[in-house]
Order: structure tokens, then sequence, then C-alpha cells
């Protein structure tokens, strides 16, 4: 038996998230629900209340000294973000709602005006709902055609079929980065530079890898990446669009209003230069700002350790599963060091429904999601009607995982005993 010597990176930052300091049903809680959204640590959510406290104003219209201050506070954030995935410009970074909002940006401002019918628009089986329906939306629209990339045996994005479904017909490939479902990572460098080669623009569905692994859109060389702030601990409401500048100056605004104009007559407008095209209305201020100060909290640990140590966590976690018997796990095995796949387990019990599971967990302190995830495509090509998924980040621990594993035997004992 080994001894730690060092303490984990989760015991370092755990007193920064006071969410988990509490019990659920009379056991402390465990969080397994990071896909859906990550907790928040406290210099977010100060960063929230200060701004209420001490600063909230609108911004850009610099009347005042509280509003030149919000508007600074706010355009920092977009500085940082734009440094966090090494975007060259500040003006690569739009705020939006979320990533869905994000894509569906892309989708009628570049989408419905570019796309005609035999166009083809490359997507996966894998996909969120957020990158999917958009598209089927576009298509409906414009008359292009979607072809959907599928799996390998070990349930990775089919590579060789990737390209032999890119043609000089290929305008868009929309990709996730990281499936929240199946836990695989994608090669979207190579995927970018394969588009490419057939004149195709690229958008990656970052949601799952920005809040967990470096991310470089010059290395990417994508045109354009969504993410969402709530999933990478920043609160909901806010999330952004990276978009190379060249290809949002040639865009056309999505929303009409406040903000994104030039000038105004009773008859006409002009539209505002980059970023701002693209933010009709008043922002999320506080919440672009809690953004900003998530950038800050997650860039001091630095996305390495948490990659690194999340891949420790993949690896114990997917020990701890492999003893049980009629448990299937979906998407690719991670190697014995914790590497090539995600920090969640997406699962089934043979003749127990997913979403009967859940509940007896939670009954146990432990916050898992049941049901589809917003990939049912998926589900039917896996050919289950939903699964059970734990999805870790890096406060969580591996006595977390032991708690999970128990509850996990004794709930299938439970349900074993009832059908005998
Ligand atoms: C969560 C998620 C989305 C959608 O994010 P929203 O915040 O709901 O807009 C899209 N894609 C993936 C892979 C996700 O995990």
């Amino acid at each position: 038996m080994t001894i730690a010597t060092t303490p984990t990176l989760a015991t370092q930052v755990r007193a920064d998230f006071p969410i988990l300091n509490q019990d659920i049903n009379g056991q402390s809680l465990i969080y397994f629900d990071n896909a859906a959204t990550s907790q928040k640590p406290l210099s977010v959510i100060n960063a929230l209340e200060d701004y209420y406290q001490q600063v909230n104003s609108n911004v850009h219209r610099g009347a005042h000294s509280l509003s030149t201050k919000a508007t600074e506070k706010f355009e920092g954030a977009r500085d940082k973000v734009a440094q966090f995935i090494n975007a060259t410009s500040r003006n690569e970074i739009v705020f939006t709602r979320n990533a869905t909002e994000a894509v569906n940006l892309v989708a009628y401002s570049w989408a419905i005006n570019h796309l005609k019918p035999g166009d083809e628009i490359l997507t996966s089986v894998m996909e969120h709902h957020s990158n999917l329906v958009p598209w089927q939306m576009v298509a409906q629209k414009t008359g292009a055609i979607i072809k959907h990339v599928g799996l390998t045996a070990e349930q990775t994005l089919d590579l060789e079929q990737y390209k032999s479904l890119l043609s000089e017909k290929t305008k868009l490939v929309a990709l996730v980065h990281v499936s929240n479902t199946l836990g695989c990572i994608n090669p979207v460098a190579e995927i970018t530079k394969l588009a490419h080669e057939k004149g195709a623009k690229v958008l990656i569905d970052a949601c799952q890898s920005v809040p967990h692994l470096p991310v470089d859109v010059q290395a990417i060389n994508c045109d354009w990446l969504v993410a969402s702030g709530h999933k990478m601990c920043a609160p909901t409401g806010i999330g952004f669009l990276y978009g190379k500048e060249d290809l949002l100056e040639a865009m056309p605004p999505f929303l009409g209003g406040g903000e994104m104009i030039g000038e105004v007559s009773l008859d006409s407008f002009t539209y505002a230069e980059l970023p701002h095209k693209f933010e009709a209305g008043t922002p999320a201020i506080g919440e672009a700002i809690a953004l900003g100060a998530a950038v800050d909290y997650l860039s001091n640990i630095g996305m390495a350790k948490i990659h690194a140590y999340e891949e420790e966590l993949t690896a114990y976690l997917f020990q701890q599963l492999e003893p049980f018997e009629n448990l299937n796990l979906y998407g690719p095995k991670p190697t014995s060091d914790g590497k090539g796949r995600a920090a969640l387990a997406t699962f089934n019990v043979e003749n127990l429904h997913a979403n009967d599971l859940a509940p007896l967990l939670d009954y146990e302190g432990v916050a898992i999601r049941s049901g589809h995830h917003c990939t049912q495509p998926l589900h039917t090509v896996l050919g289950v009607a939903g699964s059970a998924r734990a999805s870790l980040y890096f406060y969580n621990t591996r006595e977390e995982i032991d708690r999970f594993v128990i509850a996990l035997k004794s709930t299938i004992e439970f349900f074993q005993e009832m059908l005998e």
C-alpha cells in the first residue's frame, strides 16, 4: 500500500468550494455531476457579490465613474478569456449567455447566409443537442445536408469515416472536443487541418474541454469555438464564442438592438466594431466579471495540473468500477495512468433503469446524472434509452470515489434482491 505524502490538488482547493461542505440526506455530499455544471469557488462568488455591492452600473456608457469601472472590469474579463484560450485578439471573444447561444450565433449569422442546397455540414453522432439542433434548423432553412461521423469499436470518433465523409461539398465541420457522455477526447487539431484542406470551416464545442485541460485555439486552428462559463467555475448566464477575427468581421450581426450599433436613424443603422457587434443589449455584466475571476482561479492552479490530477482520478475510478459484473461502461477505456479520456464514467447496470439508480445514490448523498445527457441520438446508437453518469472535477477525491463505489454496490444489490 502506498501512503500519500503530498496533499492532492483536491485537498488544497476543497475549502474554496463551500457548497461541498454539506450533508445531503444525512450523508456528506459527493458532487459527481460536474459535466452538467461545476461548483463555484469563493473567489467567483465574491467577484459577483463585489460587483453588485461596489460597481453595479451599465457598461460602455462612460458617463460616470461607476460605469467606467464596470466597463473596465467587464472588458478585463474578455482579456482574461482571450488569454486563457490563447486567442490572438480580444476582439475574437464574444460574450454569450452560454455555449448553446454561441452555436446559434454562428448558425444564424454565418451558416444561414452561406449554405446552399446540397452543401454539407459534417457533425457526429456523439454531439450534444446544442451542437446538433441548430444545424438541423440551418439545414431546414438552407437545404444543406447533415452527415454524421459514427463511432469506432472502442466508442471513439471514427476518424477514418470522418476522412471519407469530408469532401469539397463539406462547408462546415461542427464537432465536440470532449464528449460529455463517452468521455473521449477528439483530435480537434487534426480534424481541423483535414477540414481546411477541403475548404470547410470548423466549429469546436469545447464545453467539456476548456474547464478540464489546456485549450489553445491557435494550436487547434479552428474557426470558431464555444464554451459555457458555468461548467468552468463561473456562474450561469455567461458563455463565449471564440471566432477568428477576419471571419467575425465578415459576419453580420445576429441580434439587433442597443450596444451593437454605431449610428442609428429611424430607418437605418450601422453596427459597432467587434466584438460589440454581436453583443446586443445590456450583457450579463456581473457574470462576465465572475467568469474572469473563474479564469484567474483556474489559471492560478494551472490547467495542466488540473488535467493531470483528473487523469489520476480517472485511473482510480475505472479501476474501482472494473470488478463490477453487469456494468456496461461507455466510451474508450483509459490507460492505466488515466490518459485518453475525461474524468467521467457513463454506464448502465444490466436489468436496471438508470433513472432508478440516481435517486438511490442520492439517498446516500451521491449526486450523479441519469437520463440522456442531451445526447439522445448517441444513446440511440448505443442502443439504450439512457444511462447513468458520474462526472468528476479537480475538487473531487479518491475517498469520494470509494464512497460512490460502495453506494453503487449496495444500490445494485438492493435491486437484485428485489428482482429475486
Ligand atoms: C453542456 C454542454 C453543452 C451546452 O452547454 P449550455 O451551457 O447548456 O449551453 C454543449 N455541449 C457540450 C459537450 C456540453 O457538455
